[in-house]
């Protein structure tokens, strides 16, 4: 986008400066659509490779046995650091595609009720949560009905679920509920694990932002970026999304979504 030259007494007038501070506003955006459409590309681009150096490490592991315990110990490794580095990418580009095509969501008018009873049955059945005691509280009858994108907000609930899960230990509770509130239909997901500190919980939705109890090895299915992609997809739907939490006690994420009037249906 090329620069337009202001002169020294255009600069001078109101007219001048609001002129110059839309022009260097529409450079922002601009260097910014660019900046997304190249992380967007070389998230993209990223993927090809590491599904072959994944069918590689899955070959290693399958013959590992047998082998020297160096063989063993370099095989989890790259198993270890793939996994990160696949969380990473997908989620990256997960989040630049949301960014870039803020248009290209499928929404549909649903009641949101049966909708996150259907998400709930299904991580019942999910072996991931065996350990967990998952409770739902959502009312039988709330029929309220929300525009959403359903397969984005399964996302904006995995991402919860998954997080609750990371977060707590054996024997701990993670809730799905739901109430409304003035104008938004409503459901939290809360869990009674670690927490989160007071220091940490202005950062938690800032882009690759990782408290650092969540920088460990074992934590291979972090990318810092679960909870930007959960704002995202929130915003998209003119909705909101705060988090509560006490370090020790657990975390509650509430999500408000704009009741929809049932005769626009
Ligand atoms: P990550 O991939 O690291 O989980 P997120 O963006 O989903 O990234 O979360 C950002 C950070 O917020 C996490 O690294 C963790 O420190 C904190 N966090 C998120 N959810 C919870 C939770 N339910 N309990 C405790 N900490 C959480």
């Amino acid at each position: 986008m090329e620069r337009k030259k202001f002169t020294e007494p255009e600069l001078n007038t109101v007219e001048g400066l609001t002129a110059k501070l839309i022009e260097v506003n529409a450079r922002l955006q601009a260097s910014e659509a660019e900046r997304t459409r190249m992380l967007e590309n070389i998230s993209h681009d990223l993927r090809a490779p590491l599904t072959a150096i994944r069918s590689c490490v899955d070959y290693l592991l399958e013959y590992k046995d047998g082998r020297s315990e160096e063989y063993e110990h370099i095989c989890n490794l790259l198993d270890v650091r793939t996994r990160m580095m696949e969380t990473l990418v997908n989620d990256l580009y997960y989040l630049t595609c949301l960014d870039s095509r803020q248009d290209d969501f499928d929404f549909n008018y649903v009641k949101l009720g049966p909708f996150l009873e259907e998400y709930f049955f299904n991580a019942q059945v999910d072996n991931r949560y065996n350990e967990r005691e998952l409770i739902l509280e959502v009312p039988e009858d709330f029929s309220f009905t929300v525009r959403i994108d359903t397969a984005r907000m399964v996302r904006v609930l995995d991402n919860l679920f998954t997080n609750a899960l990371k977060y707590s230990k054996e024997g701990d509770r993670i809730i799905l509920g739901a109430y409304t509130e003035s104008k938004y239909a409503v459901f939290y997901v809360k869990d009674t694990g670690i927490g989160i500190a007071k220091e940490h919980l202005d950062k938690i939705f800032d882009r690759l932002y990782m408290a650092d109890y969540a920088r460990t090895p074992g934590n291979q299915n972090s990318s810092g970026l679960g909870l930007s992609i959960v704002q995202s997809i929130i915003k998209s739907h003119g909705g909101r999304v705060t988090c509560n939490s006490t370090q020790g006690e657990g975390s509650r994420f509430t999500v408000y979504l704009p009741l929809q009037n049932t005769t626009e249906k």
